[in-house]
C-alpha cells in the first residue's frame, strides 16, 4: 500500500558512499559519506542548495558514475563488482532517466526519439512503433507523435522524455530538475505523471530545489556538506 513502502524490499542500498572529484592532484570531497536505503515503490525527493552533490548522487545512483569508495547494492548487487558493460546492461534494463535539459535527439521525431531505446529488445518494428504510440498517448502526445522536438513545448519535450525513459518498463525512474526549464503549468503537467507512476507502483528518484515539486513525493532526502542531513517520510513540514 501506498506509503507503508518501508516494509517493501530494497532495491538501492548506499552504505559510506563517498565521492570526490580530483584537481590535479587535489582532492575536491563532494559526498563524504552518504547512507542510504530505498525501497521498492517510494518516490524519494533529493533537495538541497546548489552544489550539495545532488546531480553527483543521481549519477552514482544511475550507474553513469561510479563512488570513490562505499558500498552501492542495487536490486541485492554490488555495483562494483560490475563490469562497464554489464553496467550498462543493468542500467538500460533496470533505470529510466529524466534530465533538465530533456536530451531529445532533434533530428528524430517524438515516435523516433521514444523507439530509440528499444533497438537493444528482440520487438519487431510495428511492435516497437505500436508500443511508442501507446506510451506517447499515456503521457497525452497521442497528437504529437509525428513532430519533431523543436516544433515542441518545453513541457511537451519533457513528457517524450518520460515516455522514452518508460518505454522498456523499468522498475526504478531517475530525474534530475526534470522541472527545471518549465512553467508552472508545464511543470503541474510533468509532476502528475510522476504521481501516477508512483501509483502504479515505480520506485521514483526525484532531484529538485522546488519545494512544491518536492511536495509530490512521499519521502524527502535533504543533502547538505555531503551527507544527508534531513530524510522526512510523510509530508514536507
Ligand atoms: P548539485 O547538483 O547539488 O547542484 P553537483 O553534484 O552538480 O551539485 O556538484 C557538487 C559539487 O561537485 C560542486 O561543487 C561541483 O562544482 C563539483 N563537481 C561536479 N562535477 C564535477 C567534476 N566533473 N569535476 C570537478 N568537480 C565537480
Ligand atoms: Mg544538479
Amino acid at each position: 500500500m501506498m506509503g507503508s513502502e518501508e516494509k517493501s524490499p530494497v532495491v538501492i542500498r548506499l552504505r559510506g558512499i563517498g565521492k570526490s572529484y580530483y584537481i590535479g592532484k587535489e582532492e575536491v570531497p563532494v559526498l563524504t559519506h552518504i547512507d542510504l536505503d530505498i525501497h521498492k515503490g517510494e518516490f524519494v525527493s533529493i533537495m538541497g542548495p546548489s552544489g550539495a552533490g545532488k546531480s553527483t548522487l543521481m549519477n552514482i545512483l544511475g550507474c553513469l558514475d561510479r563512488p570513490t569508495r562505499g558500498s552501492y547494492e542495487l536490486d541485492g548487487h554490488e555495483v562494483a563488482n560490475l563490469s562497464d558493460s554489464e553496467l550498462a546492461y543493468t542500467r538500460n534494463r533496470k533505470i529510466g532517466f529524466v534530465f533538465q535539459s530533456f536530451n531529445l535527439l532533434p533530428r528524430l521525431s517524438t515516435l523516433d526519439n521514444v523507439i530509440l531505446p528499444m533497438i537493444y529488445g528482440n520487438l519487431y518494428k510495428n511492435e516497437r512503433k505500436e508500443r511508442a504510440t501507446k506510451m506517447l498517448e499515456s503521457v497525452g502526445l497521442g497528437d504529437r507523435i509525428h513532430h519533431m522536438p523543436a516544433e515542441m513545448s518545453g513541457g511537451q519535450r519533457q513528457r517524450v522524455a518520460i515516455a522514452r525513459a518508460l518505454i522498456n518498463n523499468p522498475a526504478i525512474i531517475m530525474a534530475d530538475e526534470p522541472t527545471g526549464n518549465l512553467d508552472s503549468k508545464s511543470t503541474r503537467e510533468v509532476m502528475e505523471i510522476f504521481s501516477r507512476l508512483y501509483q502504479e507502483g515505480k520506485t521514483i528518484i526525484l532531484v529538485t530545489h522546488e519545494i512544491d515539486v518536492a511536495g509530490y513525493a512521499s519521502r524527502h532526502v535533504i543533502l547538505s556538506d555531503g551527507h544527508i542531513s534531513k530524510d522526512i517520510r510523510g509530508p514536507l513540514p
